[in-house]
């Protein structure tokens, strides 16, 4: 099951994708820093900070990759945070995990999408709700 959801950085394409989770490191706003864990299936939420971290709703939490340390940040979508994702049938998508604690919302957003509507589009092809 843990090779089903197969993450990576955007940056340096390492794998994020730990025991069947999502792990990406997290700063807050106060300069905090913890592990940030994810459920690896969009659309399913939920996470928890390692070493635990209490985080209030509506912060908004930057994230990193935790091998070359860049902002995984979406440059089209600030609120979110943009991993690369590789299917089983061997395409890649990239998936959107809000970063505003306790806005549950996930994209996935294939590259024709992204190419053919460009930055200024709010619409995404796919909403997992
Ligand atoms: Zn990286």
């Amino acid at each position: 099951m843990s090779e089903k959801y197969n993450y990576s950085c955007p940056g340096c394409s390492a794998g994020l994708s730990r025991d069947g989770e999502v792990m990406l490191t997290m700063t807050r706003s106060t300069g905090e820093k913890s592990n940030l864990i994810l459920h690896p299936k969009p659309g399913v939420y939920g996470y928890y900070c390692n070493p635990p971290l209490k985080l209030e709703d509506g912060e908004l939490v930057e994230c990193y990759c935790p091998y070359c340390w860049e902002s995984l940040r979406s440059e089209s979508f600030p609120n979110f945070v943009s991993l690369n994702l590789h299917k089983l049938d061997g395409s890649n998508v990239k998936v959107l995990f809000s970063r505003l604690v306790g806005q549950h919302k996930t994209y996935i957003v294939n590259e024709a999408f992204t190419n053919k509507y460009g930055d200024g589009s709010k619409k995404l092809l796919d909403l997992v709700s």
